[in-house]
């Protein structure tokens, strides 16, 4: 992949450059993932180039959008007018410029300090503990390449599944250690407690460039309750603490709020996952570029609640899928059949309605059928007069139609939970055209955790939406406009 930026552009990268990037790692071109022409300004030098594509890598991320045209063009290596460059460009970057106020890892020293990093390596595993997606590892890799290349010691440390505040081998960590040390191609140490003997000992052993992954922090009883001499326990273990782990940031377990807390003046910062998350979640959607369209969809009305509430504030248009739409169906007085409603949510669902005026879109099709199973009968009826014995199981066609047409002349689009039963074709049509209008679609696109994540994934549009979330309840909290109290303690860039 090869990325311009273009004299403009190098203005705005290069102030970035010098208040955020300093000290990144150069990793990314080492390996040759991407290369970097200045048009003008060639002799600013090979160190310059070096940190900008660290830059790139670190905070326009992997998935940077293709479908805007910067991509293709680098691959077919074809002239782009320049202003259609500028656009791609310009807004990224300068968007990138004060999209936060905390530190992150790139902005500590690192060289020769033990740095402890909070993941989430709360990863499946099958039936013989053996990992079956290990993406939340991979997705810890920039933050801990970036220690190492810089002469830092790593403590990891992490919960998996929920253990009953006790050692379970059931949920042990041995295997994510094991596959980290695969990753990175390095041994990786494992300590089987947390803040017992082996784990002492091993933290103290730590040479530069070393790393131990601590037994998991839930077999722990203070993790989960906040404890803070647990978590002063922690924080004497290092010099650093950074934040990586993004899918629980809206929690204050011991690691993630108390941890930070019992650093004191010890730098206490994000990892670049961290920081990509909010920097879509929160301050992409607190200042879009309009028209700013969201997607909910979902089994729930009152599940989302607070998150349309805090849409229907900032979007143009809030778009609403899944069985959800039954239960405004049902408030507007219409036939729902055997469809999946909260009757006990009709008053919530007219208050919505009404606070949502126009900018509330319903479904105006329904694809049902007379059974909750893949071989029943099916048919396409008008929203809101679905037969008796019949349920709703997905948007219908005309509805897919009008929902890719609004995404796309979209700029941002949010997108969060299923249109139907993704999960039972051929009930999974709407969420699939959905899927594909967002990735075909130019504009930001932010994508939150689960069934909607887990769509593009399966599709293999992952690289073509701007971001994909990897937390499930801390990316609709932040949905909902909420505040972390685990990421507002952490040092704030000067
Ligand atoms: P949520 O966790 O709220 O995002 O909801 C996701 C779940 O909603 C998925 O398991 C879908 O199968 C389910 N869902 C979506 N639409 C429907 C529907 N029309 N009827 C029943 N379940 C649905």
């Amino acid at each position: 992949m090869e990325v311009i930026i273009r004299p403009i552009q190098w203005e705005m990268c290069r102030k970035f450059l010098f208040f955020r990037c300093l000290l990144c790692s150069i990793d990314s071109l080492r390996k040759g993932l991407f290369q970097l022409n200045l048009f003008r300004h060639s002799k600013s030098g090979r160190k310059f180039r070096r940190q900008v594509c660290e830059i790139i890598k670190n905070f326009l991320g992997y998935h940077y959008k293709n479908d805007s045209g910067l991509i293709e063009y680098h691959k077919s290596k074809e002239k782009t007018p320049s202003n259609q460059m500028e656009h791609n460009i310009y807004p990224e970057l300068s968007e990138r410029i004060d999209f936060m106020a905390k530190k992150t890892i790139a902005d500590v020293d690192v060289q020769n300090k033990t740095v402890f990093i909070r993941v989430d390596f709360n990863v499946p595993l099958d039936d013989h503990g053996k990992i079956t997606d290990d993406r939340r590892i991979e997705m810890a890799l920039p933050t801990i390449k970036s220690v190492l290349d810089r002469g830092g010691k790593i403590i990891l440390a992490s919960h998996l599944g929920r253990p009953k505040d006790a050692p379970d081998p059931k949920y042990t960590m041995k295997p994510t250690a094991m596959r980290l040390a695969e990753l990175l191609g390095q041994p990786v140490e494992f300590a089987t407690d947390t803040i017992g003997t082996d784990a002492k000992a091993k933290v103290q052993a730590l040479k530069t460039g070393n790393i131990v992954v601590l037994e998991n922090l839930r077999f722990q009883p203070g993790e989960k309750n906040g404890d803070e001499t647990f978590a002063k326990e922690l924080a004497a273990f290092a010099d650093v603490y950074v934040n990586d782990a993004f899918g629980t940031c809206h929690r204050t377990d011991a690691s993630m709020y108390a941890l930070p807390k019992a650093m004191g003046s010890k730098p206490k910062v994000c990892g670049f996952l961290v920081e990509k998350e909010i920097k879509y979640l929160s301050n992409t959607i607190a200042n879009p570029q309009h028209p700013f369209i969201a997607i909910i969809g979902g089994k729930k009305v009152s599940d989302k609640i607070m998150v349309i509430k805090n849409l229907l504030g900032i979007c143009d248009q809030v778009l609403i899928g899944g069985a959800m739409a039954y239960t405004f169906s049902l408030a507007k007085g219409e036939k729902v059949g055997n469809s999946l409603v909260e009757t006990d949510k009709i008053n919530l669902a007219k208050e919505l309605m009404t606070l949502g005026g126009q900018k509330l879109v319903l479904p105006v099709d329904t694809h049902c059928s007379d059974k909750f199973a893949t071989d029943g009968n099916k048919k396409i009826v008008k929203a809101g007069d679905i037969p008796d014995g019949w349920e709703g199981l997905d948007i219908g066609p005309e509805t897919a139609k009008l929902y890719v047409g609004i995404v796309k002349n979209a700029k941002t689009v949010v997108w969060n939970g299923p249109m139907g039963v993704s999960e039972m074709p051929p009930f999974d049509e709407g969420t699939k055209a959905v899927a594909q209008a967002v990735a075909d679609s130019s504009a930001i696109s932010i994508i939150g955790g689960g069934d909607s994540a887990a769509a593009i994934q399966q599709l293999g549009f992952a690289d073509k939406v701007s971001h994909v979330s990897t937390g499930g309840g801390a990316s609709l909290e932040m949905l909902e406009g909420k505040q972390f109290a685990a990421v507002n303690l952490l040092d704030e860039q000067n």
